[in-house]
């Protein structure tokens, strides 16, 4: 079994939901005691939070690089950072460490190929929205084209998770506010939708909508578990 390294705490609450998939991923594929080998290294992020208003992604590439080598030398054999938006700075943190990332959007893109989506909404923090890194990667690498939601609802998708959801607060309200932000981006011709932030599924999940929704940490935690344990090596 590989040790899994997790830049984590971004928020704590997805956190708690990467760590518990991770877990319930190795224990039913190999039964009994088993539980996943596992480096955290959590940060504050309220922290992180200031430097992104700052747009100081530099200093946050520094912290986050110096936290990746840390996972390196407690015996991460590949690490993972449980949070769509700092996937802005991958290459950065990743040129601090010889391990490789398993890259979020990477394994999204793996599933959306597999269920032949070739068009698809994306929500998530205005960073993921807006910054470009997140569509061009899905673009560039793979082919599939992004659509993000309109101005005033982009603004209202961000606001909500860091007032609300990595704060653990989930509002029936804003529920609905991502339901239809949603919809429209379907009658904007999107097949499917990204919850592209780790937090959106503890708000919403398949249940309470017909449009097929790629929940990025459960995505990325299955895709974890898998080269976890990887018998090939
Ligand atoms: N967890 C969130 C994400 O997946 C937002 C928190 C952050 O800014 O890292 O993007």
């Amino acid at each position: 079994m590989k040790t899994i390294g997790m830049l984590g705490g971004m928020s704590w609450e997805s956190t708690a939901t990467y760590y518990q998939l991770i877990n319930d991923g190795v224990k039913s594929q190999l039964g009994g005691l088993h539980s996943a080998k596992m480096v955290l290294h959590s940060v504050d992020f309220a922290e992180i939070e200031l430097l992104q208003r700052q747009a100081d992604w530099p200093a946050m590439a520094t912290l986050l690089g110096g936290a990746a080598k840390k996972l390196q030398s407690a015996g991460a054999d590949f690490f993972m950072i449980c949070t769509n938006t700092m996937h802005k700075i991958a290459p950065e943190i990743c040129a601090k460490v010889d391990i490789p990332l398993l890259h979020i959007a990477d394994t999204t893109a793996v599933q959306l190929i597999e269920d032949n989506v070739g068009r698809v909404g994306l929500l998530g923090t205005r960073f993921t929205m807006d910054d470009g890194f997140y569509q061009s990667h899905l673009f560039d690498k793979y082919g599939i084209e992004v659509l993000v939601p309109e101005e005033a609802q982009k603004a209202s998708v961000h606001e909500i998770i860091y007032r609300e959801l990595c704060q653990g607060q989930f509002l029936e309200a804003s529920r609905k506010v991502y339901l239809d932000v949603i919809e429209r981006l379907v009658q904007q011709g999107a097949q499917a939708v990204i919850l592209g932030c780790t937090e959106i599924a503890l708000l919403i999940q398949q249940t309470h909508t017909q449009i097929p929704l790629y929940d990025t940490t459960d995505i990325h935690a299955r895709a974890a578990v898998s080269l976890i344990l990887d018998n090939n090596e």
